[in-house]
């Protein structure tokens, strides 16, 4: 029986590795292989559930949510993928015009950079934190890669903080600070999102883990900690779609897409998985107490 139990271990374990060995999660070619490559990156939109759209590029997450009153949008990619960004949420069925808030998750150039188009286009206004505004408006005024000129960037508009919250179309959103990743970090819960009707509770963790300093380290902590204590949550609305660790056997938003295409009646859908989500934040917390004691041990702490 021992021997038995033991083969069959080998077996799986040898299975998973020739698996890994073969093929590269889509989200990971997406996110990091092929993430220069343009073309490539326009892939097709999808819808996710009644009344969310994943409408960016392959490796960073665009998510429009509609509503009866206008759309809401989570980040806006950056060039040169903002015109075709619009064009599918023209292709899903949504007039630009009627986006009514454009919600940054947080500060650095894949997210932020068409908000002044999307902006431009829609009218809508735009939210990011008052630290993440100050990086936005950083952006706008250094010059871009080799010369460029600088990007484009939004004027500072509606300034959010911990705890704020927007009620709008139905949607009773609300708003955390949880820097660590960068000094603002937008996360927005309360997300609700329908499948044939059905309501789930979603949110977008507007950027996890730290870039170095034992200072963002220890707020990477506080924050992790601060997304654990939010309870309920059944959808992972991530801000790319290959996070490297989320807990998705193999890959992340795509992996998903993929299996929502072939879904049939009654089966559960794929992006309503809370305890994967659950595992996540659980394994960010713990990197994040990790880093706290590397970044002690480097400043001889
Ligand atoms: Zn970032």
């Amino acid at each position: 029986m021992r021997a038995f139990v033991c083969s069959t271990i080998v077996v799986v374990a040898f299975s998973v590795v020739f698996a890994s060995a073969q093929t590269e999660p889509l989200s990971k070619t997406y996110r990091v292989t092929r993430a220069d490559d343009v073309e490539f990156q326009k892939m097709e939109s999808f819808k996710v559930f009644d009344n969310l759209y994943y409408v960016g590029p392959g490796y960073v997450s665009v998510w429009l949510l509609t509503t009866p009153q206008g759309s809401i949008l989570f980040d806006t990619a950056q060039e040169p993928y903002v015109d075709w960004v619009i064009g599918n949420i023209r292709k899903v069925g949504v007039d630009p015009k009627t986006i009514k808030y454009i919600i940054l998750s947080h500060g650095h150039l894949d997210h932020v950079g068409g908000a002044a188009k999307i902006q431009e286009v829609s009218g809508a206004r735009v939210l990011a934190v008052a630290e993440d505004w100050k990086m936005i408006e950083d952006l706008a005024s250094r010059p871009g890669q080799r010369g460029a000129a600088a990007p484009r960037m939004p004027k500072r508009d509606m300034v959010v903080k911990e705890g704020d919250s927007l009620n709008f179309g139905g949607q009773a959103l609300k708003f955390h600070q949880t820097p660590g990743h960068t000094p603002g970090v937008l996360t927005t819960e309360g997300i609700a999102v329908y499948d044939g009707g059905k309501p789930y509770k979603a949110i977008l963790w507007g950027g996890a883990g730290y870039r170095g300093g034992l200072a963002e380290a220890e707020q990477s902590v506080t924050s992790a900690n601060k997304v654990a204590q939010i309870k309920g949550v059944q959808v992972n609305l991530q801000i790319h779609s290959w996070a490297g660790d989320d807990g998705y056997p193999g890959g992340g938003v795509l992996e998903r897409g993929v299996m929502l295409k072939s879904r049939k009646p009654g089966d559960p859908h794929p992006f309503v998985d809370p305890d994967t989500f659950a595992r996540w934040v659980k394994r960010s917390q713990d990197e994040a107490a990790k880093a706290v004691e590397e970044e002690k041990k480097k400043a001889g702490k």
